[in-house]
C-alpha cells in the first residue's frame, strides 16, 4: 500500500467511524441492511436460545462472518475489536435471537384460484417473516422448484433456502422396475429425497428400497391404504407426515366408516378423518409409537393444518386476513369441492366434537412419542384449509405447546430437530459458532409467549408505557394498557438480515394491487 493510499484509507476509516458515532435512525439502518449482504454482521446485547432446548443465555455479541456466525461472547472479548471492523450492526438489546426455522412440511405455490395469479414472492415473503429459513417442499413443480433452490443459494432471489422433495411417480400404477428407474433418474436431476403418498405394500418395498440404495431421505403422507405407518417403519422411512396412517394401524380390523362413504368426496374424507383416534385400541397405539421410535422414523404432525375442522369460526376469522390474504387465496379456501381443503358446507357441532377429541388423543400420542424418544418436527402445510403461509407455522408452534410442551422444547422441534430430519444438523439448527448464520432477532421472549413469533405481532400489556410480562408486579398508580407488540424484527438466512416490517409491507402491497385488479376485471360482470 502506497503512503498516499494509506492516508486515504485511514482517513475513509476515520470517517466511518465519525459515522458509527452517531447511529442512524432504526429505519435508517433497515432501509440499509434489508436483504443486503454484509461481511460482517456483528448482532449486539443479543439474549440467546441456542436450539437444543438448553437455557437461554446472554447478552451476548454474535459476529457473523460471511455468513457464518464466526464468535458468540461479551464485547470485551471480540477478537480484533468487531464493532470497529464491522460493516453491519444490529443492536438486539431487549430482544432473543434463535435459530431460523425450519419448516419441514411446505409447497410452494405461485396460483390458488386458477385463472388468478399469485406472485411468488408473496409467499417467500410471509414465510421469511414468520422466521422460516429453510423450507422442506415436500411435492409441487420438481424443475421451478429446482431453479428456485439455485437462485436461493445464490441470493438472487429473497427467499428461504428450498430442499425438494418430489412426490413420487407412478408409484401406484407403474411397475417395480419403472418406479426404481424413476427414482434412479429424479435423484439424479438432483432430488433431495422423495415424498410418498398412499401405496400398497409392494409398491411401498420397491420405493423404500430404491430410496435406500440411493441414500434418499424420504416423507409419507399414509392416507387411508393397504399400508399404515407399522408398514412404513417397518420399511425405514424417514418421517410420517401429518396423522395418518398412525391411528389405523392401531384400529382393531378396519377403519369404521359407513356404506356411502366416498373418499374422493372430501367432505366424507376430512370429516371421517376426525374419528379415526378414537377408533384406536390405546394398548395398540403405545405400540406402534415405539415401533416408530424404534425404527427412527420422526413425525411432522403439522397440526395448524386441520384446525379449521376443529373450530371453523376461528380459522374464517384470522385478523390477519384483512390487509395479507391474497384474493387466489381467498377464493381459494371458499367452500368448493374443486379446491382441495375447502370441504367446509354445513360443518357441524358433532363434527367439530370430533375432531376436537381427535386433536387431544392425536397430541398425547406426539407428546408419548416424543417422551420415548421420537423425533417431533414443525411443518405447516399452508395454502389449504383457511392456513396462510407463515402464520401458518406460527400456529403450528401454538399448537406444539397446546399438545404439551414447554415452549423451550417447541423451539427445538422449530429448529435443531428440523435440521436433524433433513440431515442438515452439522450447519443449521443451532445459534453455534461455525453455523450458517440463520438466526432471528425477536422482539421479545418468545419462550414467554410462542405468539411473539407472529408476523402480525401479538397482544402485549404495556405498563406505564413499557411492555412488561402480564403477571408483573402492579403499583398504586401504574398505567395498564393493552398493546401491540412482538413479531420478529429480523430474519437472517446465511448471513443476509431480511427486514420483518419491510417483508410485511411489501406483502400488503401485492395483496392490495391484486384486489384492485380483481375489483377492475370483475367490475364489468
Ligand atoms: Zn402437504
Amino acid at each position: 500500500m502506497n503512503g498516499l493510499f494509506k492516508a486515504l484509507a485511514i482517513a475513509a476509516l476515520l470517517t466511518f467511524g465519525m459515522a458509527a458515532a452517531q447511529p442512524p435512525s432504526p429505519a435508517q439502518n433497515a432501509a440499509a441492511l434489508h436483504a443486503r449482504a454484509p461481511r460482517r454482521l456483528v448482532i449486539k446485547n443479543a439474549m440467546v436460545i441456542y436450539g437444543n432446548a438448553k437455557p437461554p443465555y446472554g447478552p451476548v455479541d454474535i459476529v457473523v462472518q460471511d455468513g457464518v456466525i464466526s464468535y458468540i461472547g461479551t464485547t470485551s472479548d471480540v477478537p480484533g475489536g468487531a464493532r470497529a471492523t464491522a460493516d453491519a450492526t444490529i443492536d438486539a438489546g431487549g430482544k432473543y435471537v434463535m435459530p431460523g426455522i425450519v419448516n419441514t412440511h411446505m409447497h410452494w405455490h405461485e396460483e390458488r384460484q386458477p385463472g388468478v395469479a399469485q406472485p411468488i414472492q408473496y409467499e417467500r415473503n410471509l414465510y421469511l417473516a414468520a422466521g422460516v429459513t429453510t423450507a422442506r417442499e415436500v411435492g409441487g413443480d420438481f424443475d421451478k422448484s429446482k431453479r428456485w433452490q439455485a437462485e436461493s443459494n445464490a441470493h438472487t432471489i429473497v427467499s428461504p433456502r428450498i430442499l425438494v422433495y418430489p412426490f413420487v411417480s407412478k408409484g401406484r400404477s407403474g411397475s417395480p422396475a419403472e418406479i426404481r428407474a424413476w427414482i434412479r433418474d429424479i435423484k439424479q436431476r438432483g432430488a433431495d429425497g422423495l415424498k410418498i403418498i398412499g401405496m400398497d405394500r409392494d409398491q411401498l418395498e420397491a420405493i423404500m428400497d430404491e430410496a435406500h440404495t440411493l441414500g434418499l431421505r424420504t416423507a409419507t403422507h399414509i392416507a387411508v391404504e393397504e399400508t399404515t405407518a407399522k408398514d412404513y417403519a417397518e420399511l425405514g422411512v424417514t418421517s410420517i407426515e401429518h396423522f395418518y396412517g398412525v391411528a389405523d394401524a392401531a384400529i382393531h380390523g378396519i377403519q369404521r366408516f359407513p356404506p356411502d362413504m366416498s373418499y374422493s368426496n372430501e367432505i366424507h374424507r376430512f370429516g371421517r378423518a376426525g374419528e379415526l383416534y378414537a377408533q384406536a385400541d390405546p394398548g395398540r397405539l403405545h405400540q406402534i409409537i415405539d415401533l416408530m421410535v424404534e425404527k427412527h422414523v420422526a413425525w411432522d404432525p403439522t397440526f395448524s393444518i386441520y384446525e379449521a375442522s376443529r373450530d371453523l369460526q376461528r380459522a374464517q376469522g384470522q385478523p390477519w386476513f384483512r390487509d395479507y390474504l391474497h384474493p387466489s387465496l381467498e377464493e381459494y379456501f371458499k367452500g368448493s369441492l374443486d379446491n382441495h381443503g375447502s370441504y367446509f358446507f354445513g360443518w357441524t357441532s358433532t363434527q367439530e366434537a370430533k375432531w376436537k377429541q381427535q386433536y387431544r388423543i392425536w397430541m398425547d400420542a406426539v407428546r408419548e412419542f416424543a417422551n420415548k424418544g421420537g423425533l417431533v418436527t414443525t411443518g405447516d402445510d399452508a395454502g389449504y384449509i383457511y392456513s396462510m403461509y407463515g402464520f401458518g407455522i406460527s400456529r403450528e408452534l401454538e399448537l406444539h405447546e397446546e399438545a404439551g410442551f414447554q415452549p423451550l422444547e417447541v423451539i427445538e422441534h422449530a429448529t435443531w430437530n428440523g435440521a436433524r430430519l433433513l440431515g442438515m444438523d452439522d450447519r443449521i439448527g443451532k445459534v453455534r459458532e461455525g453455523f450458517i448464520a440463520d438466526l432471528l432477532i425477536v422482539n421479545g421472549n418468545p419462550l414467554e409467549n410462542l405468539k411473539l413469533l407472529n408476523p402480525y405481532g401479538a397482544d402485549v400489556m404495556l405498563l406505564n408505557g413499557r411492555p412488561v410480562q402480564n403477571y408483573s408486579p402492579l403499583g398504586a398508580g401504574d398505567k395498564v394498557q393493552a398493546g401491540r407488540g412482538g413479531g420478529i424484527e429480523w430474519t437472517i438466512k446465511d448471513g443476509i438480515p431480511y427486514h420483518v416490517p419491510t417483508l410485511m409491507r411489501e406483502v400488503k402491497d401485492m395483496v392490495s394491487r391484486a384486489r384492485v385488479h380483481r375489483a377492475q376485471t370483475t367490475a364489468g360482470q
